[in-house]
């Protein structure tokens, strides 16, 4: 029932767009036909954000037989990149959605948007303004007063021509003129107080390099490059609804192919951390994190090196749906979605973060003389043992492996306590646990250094336990997680935790940064991990029992030095904590 209910409230929330574009399909608008876009400004890396604006847009396309394109809004070139356009292209990839043959670029179409803003010059729906940028907020108004109009308003349709033509051909500096629609100075919306549509910048673009000078603003270009592409359903976040008349007017005073519907949607927001790409680029540039795919940024470069599945970040962007309401989603929803995909997919492994020595006396030992040394030193060799563990307890044909069993192990350091309580059902002296998968083992003896740290434990072990079994239904209580010497590898573990301490970073402070969490990366370093994951594939899931999900860090990574990332823990711990 309750099941149900879930069903249908994620139904609703998902159904507010799909419903509008339900009815259109019924009405025969747009032919039946469903053309949607998704539009980055390639000034900084994808986040989680964009990552549900992809799966709406590229989502709706998809139920509804139609397409999606990719579509870079690049006409700033002062913040664009082509590192920014290479990334998204592979953050877009990655999250599993196709765009087809082309990808496009509000670049291709300057030459167009050049001949639109003719046509309103024509028209006398724009002219060339002189005000500074100061003058122009003054004469803006505010929300309750209107605006004042600009002496230039009333130039002749001639003399626009020839200025925006010298703008275009460079004869001007940077801010000495600006190509304005001429709308309404008093219209209660100031997007509509005569927007800017046109200014000089004199500076080369990534992709049409030294050809313009000018270039058009972001709500000019946007809705005349959705019509150019013939987009049916324009989906933007709601801060443009108060733009969406100036969407609509320029639309209606061009001579445009089509006019497609802009629908506004609520921005996600997740607690524990920030997403603009302003304030990303801050923690990036000031090296409070490393670098734009830095694991514990919320960015799709950034979560994929930490190890999520696109599988998990489209189901998240599923379930919460799309609703016109702002709200902050609390990230353990999300580290939820990746536990519920990890669960099913990792293989599981053995790997001691933090390692404790254990000799088990009674191990059986060979001799090995190595008789090429001259000095003929005798070797001691430990015998080993191959045992069978299973990579998936609950999914028999994920198979098994073999791991090493032998004289020398690691446990987890606090697996061990010396004055044990009598809960404590991990190892102690005097008692009995199971090595999983292994056999069971008794410490006996408790070996410290000068300091009296603890540094190596001796244990037993019961040979009629092998694989873990109780041969006369001997209970132990614990149940460890080991490696042996031989059958292990040295690794750096990075722990990754929350990047801030603060729900909401930005309350309460003007500078987010300081509620950063200083413990969001714990780098451990002399791990060890089964030998089996030296050939893990970067940002392959594996589940280390007991520890969470791992994978190989994708770019400090190799077989000579094994980094692997904490993806998330097993269960969600921070609610715990944060209320200590
Ligand atoms: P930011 O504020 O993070 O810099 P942006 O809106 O400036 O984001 P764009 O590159 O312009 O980034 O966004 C591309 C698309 O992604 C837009 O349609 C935008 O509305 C959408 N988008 C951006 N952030 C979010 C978010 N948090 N939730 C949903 N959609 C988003
Ligand atoms: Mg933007």
């Amino acid at each position: 029932m309750e099941d149900d209910n879930i069903k249908e409230e994620n139904n609703r929330k998902n159904n507010f767009i799909k419903s509008i574009i339900n009815e259109d399909i019924q009405k025969g608008k747009n032919s039946g036909k469903v053309i949607t876009r998704f539009p980055p400004e390639p000034n900084g890396f994808l986040h989680i954000g964009h990552a549900k604006s992809i799966c709406l847009n590229f989502g709706v396309a998809q139920e509804f037989k139609g397409k999606c394109n990719l579509r870079f809004d690049d006409t700033n070139p002062a913040k664009e990149d082509q590192k920014y356009i290479d990334s998204i292209i592979s953050d877009v990839k990655w999250l599993g959605f196709d765009w087809g043959e082309k990808i496009y670029y509000a670049s291709d179409y300057f030459e167009n948007l050049y001949d639109f803003a003719l046509e309103l010059i024509k028209k006398d729906k724009a002219y060339v303004c002189s005000l500074t940028g100061e003058e122009m907020r003054q004469y803006r108004g505010t929300l309750t007063e209107p605006g004042k109009e600009s002496p230039d308003r009333n130039r002749s349709i001639d003399e626009n021509l020839d200025l925006f033509e010298r703008m275009r051909n460079g004869e001007f500096t940077d801010g000495a003129y600006v190509l304005r629609a001429k709308i309404d100075m008093a219209s209660p919306n100031i997007n509509m107080r005569d927007p800017v549509i046109y200014r000089i910048k004199k500076m080369s673009h990534p992709r049409t390099k030294d050809k313009w000078c000018i270039y058009p603003m972001y709500d000019f270009t946007h809705g005349l490059s959705d019509s150019l592409e013939g987009i049916t359903h324009s989906l933007c976040t709601l801060e443009f609804q108060d733009h969406r008349p100036l969407y609509d007017w320029l639309l209606d005073e061009v001579t445009a192919p089509c006019h497609p519907q802009q629908i506004e949607f609520a921005r996600m927001n997740l607690n524990y951390t920030v997403m603009s790409k302003r304030k990303l680029q801050k923690l990036v540039e000031n090296n409070h994190v490393d670098g734009w795919d830095d694991p514990r940024l919320p960015t799709i470069a950034g979560i994929r090196r930490r190890g999520y599945t696109p599988e998990a970040m489209r189901n998240f962007c599923n379930i919460i749906g799309v609703s016109k309401k702002e709200s902050r989603i609390d990230v353990g929803m999300l580290e939820n979605c990746l536990r519920d995909d990890l669960n099913e997919r990792a293989p599981r492994v053995m790997a001691v973060l933090k390692p404790l020595k254990v000799t088990i006396e009674n191990w059986q030992e060979q001799e090995n003389s190595n008789s090429s040394d001259k000095n003929s030193v005798k070797e001691e060799k430990s015998f080993i043992e191959e045992l069978d563990a299973q990579n998936h307890p609950q999914k028999p044909e994920m198979g098994t492996r073999k791991i090493i069993f032998s004289k020398t192990l690691f446990i987890e350091q606090d697996d061990f306590m010396e004055n044990a309580p009598k809960k404590f059902f991990r190892l102690a002296p005097g008692r009995e646990v199971r090595l999983r998968y292994g056999y069971f083992i008794t410490c006996k003896h408790v070996i410290k250094d000068k300091d009296g740290n603890v540094v190596e434990l001796i244990c037993t072990y019961d040979p009629a336990t092998r694989g873990g079994d109780s041969p006369d239904g001997r209970k132990v209580k614990g149940t460890l997680h080991w490696v042996s010497s031989e059958g292990s590898v040295p690794a750096t573990v990075n722990l990754y935790d929350r990047l801030f301490m603060a729900e909401d970073p930005e309350a309460e402070t003007d500078d987010f940064t300081k509620n950063l969490n200083p413990e969001s990366l714990v780098r451990l370093e002399g791990c060890r991990v089964e030998k089996y994951l030296a050939d893990a594939a970067p940002e392959k899931a594996y589940q280390f029992e007991r520890l969470g999900y791992f994978c190989a860090d994708s770019r400090e990574s190799s077989k000579e030095h094994l980094v692997f990332n904490r993806t998330v823990t097993l269960r969600d711990t921070w609610a715990k904590v944060s209320q200590q």
